[in-house]
């Protein structure tokens, strides 16, 4: 489903963030990303997504060449795909609801689908009875689940995190993971980078270790 044939990643300013990378990623894996902060991980997820390009190589998703994709193509890529990344940003000016329906919106759904899907959504993640709510009312684990719930409203068949545990207590981390394993059981194809290796161990799914931008054994 996901191919990185010799891909590398020289940012502008000359910074070598990935070297020379293979890997495949089928359809339906649980796959996890290691390595400590710097060492590539959110590059891959971002040339994953189109929304970084490889200088060197190419990457493959259900066959396309992302990274040689015009930029008008690229939302075609992102209908298949869900984000979870640090930095994406809830829209404080508007509900709990409001904010999971914007992907079905762009994505042009029927009304009565449309809300049927954000309030699967918002159950599967736990957040039911709070679609209502303004999202600067959550605390920062129900923020970081409406992310969660905003990604996969569309049904997206590869989602991709972003250090989605990052900063949280063991017992929390471990709910967000067992999330991302029920996206695992219907089906989903999932990537999701940390620098903690320790919670993974548990998962037992194959993990990349990232050094430098390249692979370590
Ligand atoms: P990780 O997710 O493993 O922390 P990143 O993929 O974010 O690593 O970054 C890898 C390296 O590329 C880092 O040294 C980072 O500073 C550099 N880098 C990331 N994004 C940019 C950018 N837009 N411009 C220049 N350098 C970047
Ligand atoms: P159904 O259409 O079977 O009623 P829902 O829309 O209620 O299913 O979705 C079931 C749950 O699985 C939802 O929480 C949904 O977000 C989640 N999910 C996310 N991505 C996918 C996917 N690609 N395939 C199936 N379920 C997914």
């Amino acid at each position: 489903m996901i191919q990185f044939q010799q891909v590398s990643k020289r940012y502008p300013g000359g910074f070598d963030a990935l070297k020379n990378l293979s890997f495949e990623i089928q359809t339906g894996e649980l796959l996890f990303l290691a390595g400590h902060s710097g060492a590539g991980k959110s590059t891959i997820l971002k040339l994953i997504a189109g929304i970084e390009r490889p200088t060197g190589g190419a990457v493959l998703v259900n066959g396309q060449n992302v990274g040689s994709m015009r930029r008008s193509s690229i939302p075609f890529i992102r209908r298949n795909i869900g984000l979870i990344f640090q930095d994406h940003k809830i829209l404080f000016d508007r509900s709990v609801y409001d904010n999971v329906r914007l992907p079905l919106d762009i994505l042009g759904f029927d009304g009565q689908e449309a809300r049927r899907r954000v309030l699967a959504a918002l159950d599967k993640v736990g957040l039911s009875g709070k679609e209502k709510l303004n999202p600067v009312t959550l605390s920062g684990g129900e923020q970081q689940r409406l992310c969660i719930a905003r990604a996969v409203v569309h049904r997206p068949a590869i989602l991709l995190a972003d250090e989605p545990t990052a900063n949280l207590d063991r017992d929390y981390a471990n709910d967000i993971l067992e999330l991302f394993r029920s996206f695992h059981q219907v089906g989903v194809t999932l990537v999701i980078s940390a620098h903690d290796e320790s919670l993974m161990a548990d998962y037992g799914r194959r993990i990349l270790r990232l050094k430098n931008g390249q692979f370590t054994a």
